[in-house]
């Protein structure tokens, strides 16, 4: 292969894959590879792949095949990341175009074999910093030692590891001094952050968010997504309630709303202590906003199981929430499990849940009419009738799987305003814009 002095990369997957993909493009572009947009330009392409379902799985083989298919002489293409940690030589096998393959956390060999001296890049210089819009993830670990039997991200990541504290703080503040406004926390498992370094659940993520509030300043929000539902703490609720720009909300994949198929599931399954956490939650933050997510069909799920699960959502009534159907993975505690739910039933209680929902996140969503509120302007462009509006996201709305908030006048995307709410849709909000910060 010759020295490569184009690349094009592909991210598919998460937002924690994202974070993955940023750290390669700094090891390129500071071995002065030049990203291209269309992957024809580019001398190597790369994917860096989902492997968490099968859909998404299916998703990743179609992207890298249609880049194979593409490729011209010369070119190289790399795949790499989670579906490839599981599953390189059947890519391989399949796609003969693929010249190279990584799993996960192999960015340094992906950048030596495109002749990058890894060695030579210690820090990472601010103009190379990838900050395009007002919100940036921090990834504070990966992996995950959580026994779920659905879920094959433990053999992809590994076990938990998470990034030292005093990193954390200096990334952070890299990515406010790139033009964050916001900074969102990802891992598998937020709230298990600090574990593997010997720190006890209730000093771990609370420290680390009073150490990041410090350094970010009180204008930049911080998010925190994927919490696990039995590492709420008081004190946790504590710290974002008393942080000032820790936002008031909070993302807790529940996965079910039965005790029984929690259980199956090896997922905690106290749902009392569920609803203790979020009545502290709401005691402590009135206005918080709570998301979470569900599995419909996982296996030996009945129908009286399905019913408990609707009838615990309902009354808890999250914000957001998603189902997800269930995925059989191989690997996975559950994969042998007999009862396996037919396809077509899954759709249906997956559907029903998502009709109950929409109710429940229309009057949610209510409920934010007459405030006025900080919003992040992510877009702009203009109504039919020519009157300038933006979109972007208030603390109600976390970035890729909330709605949106429109509203009338003009602003610059990255900005910060003020606005009114007026009128609630099923998830979005519209309203206008009060001030300019
Ligand atoms: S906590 Fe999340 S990432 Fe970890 S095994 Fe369970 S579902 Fe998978």
């Amino acid at each position: 292969m010759a020295v490569p002095r184009t690349y094009h990369l592909v991210t598919l997957g998460c937002p924690k894959n994202d974070v993955d993909s940023e750290h390669l493009e700094r090891l390129l572009t500071g071995g002065e590879l030049l990203p291209v947009i269309q992957p024809e330009a580019a001398d190597a392409i790369i994917v860096n792949t989902c492997g968490f379902i099968e859909q998404s799985q299916a998703e990743s083989m179609e992207a890298v095949r249609a880049l194979a298919d593409g490729k011209r002489d010369g070119q190289t293409l790399i795949v790499a990341g989670c579906m490839t940690q599981l599953y390189g030589g059947e890519v391989r096998a399949s796609v003969p175009g693929v010249d190279h393959v990584f799993g996960v956390g192999q960015w340094q060999d992906v950048a030596k074999l495109l002749s990058v001296d890894v060695t030579g890049i210690h820090d990472i210089p601010e103009r190379t910093a990838k900050v395009t819009g007002p919100s940036a993830y921090l990834k504070i670990s990966d992996g995950c030692d959580a026994p779920c039997t659905f879920c094959v991200i433990p053999r992809i990541k590994g076990q938990l590891r998470s990034a030292p504290a005093g990193m954390l703080v200096k990334e952070a503040q890299r990515l406010v001094a790139s033009g964050a406004k916001e900074i969102v926390l990802v891992g598998q498992d937020l709230t298990a952050w600090g574990e593997d370094q010997g720190m006890a659940v209730a000093s771990g993520l609370p420290g680390l968010l009073r150490m990041l509030s410090e350094a970010v300043g009180p204008d930049v929000w911080l998010r925190l997504m994927y919490a696990y539902p039995s590492r709420v703490s008081s004190e946790l609720v504590e710290t974002m309630a008393s942080l000032p720009n820790v936002v008031h909300y909070l993302d807790v994949p529940l996965q079910h709303g039965s005790e029984v198929t929690l259980r199956r599931m090896k997922r905690p399954h106290n749902l009392e202590r569920v609803h203790g956490f979020i009545r502290e939650l709401r005691a402590a933050m009135p206005d918080i906003v709570l998301r979470t997510s569900f599995i419909a069909g996982f296996p030996g799920e009945t129908d009286a199981e399905f019913a408990e699960l609707l009838a615990f959502a309902k009354a808890i009534h999250f914000d957001h929430a998603g189902c997800f159907l269930y995925s059989r993975q191989q690997w996975t505690g559950a994969f042998e499990m007999a009862e396996q739910v037919p396809d077509e039933v899954k759709l249906e209680r997956r559907d029903r849940f998502m009709r109950q929902q929409q109710r429940i996140a229309a009057k949610q969503a209510r409920r934010f009419v007459g405030k006025t509120l900080d919003m992040l302007v992510e877009g702009e462009g203009e109504t039919e009738d020519h009157t300038p509006v933006v979109a972007g996201r208030t603390y109600r709305e976390a970035p890729e799987v909330d709605g949106l908030v429109f509203a009338t006048g003009t602003a610059t995307p990255g900005s910060r305003v003020r606005v009114r709410i007026e009128e609630a849709g099923d998830y979005d909000l519209f309203g206008s814009i009060v001030t300019r910060k």
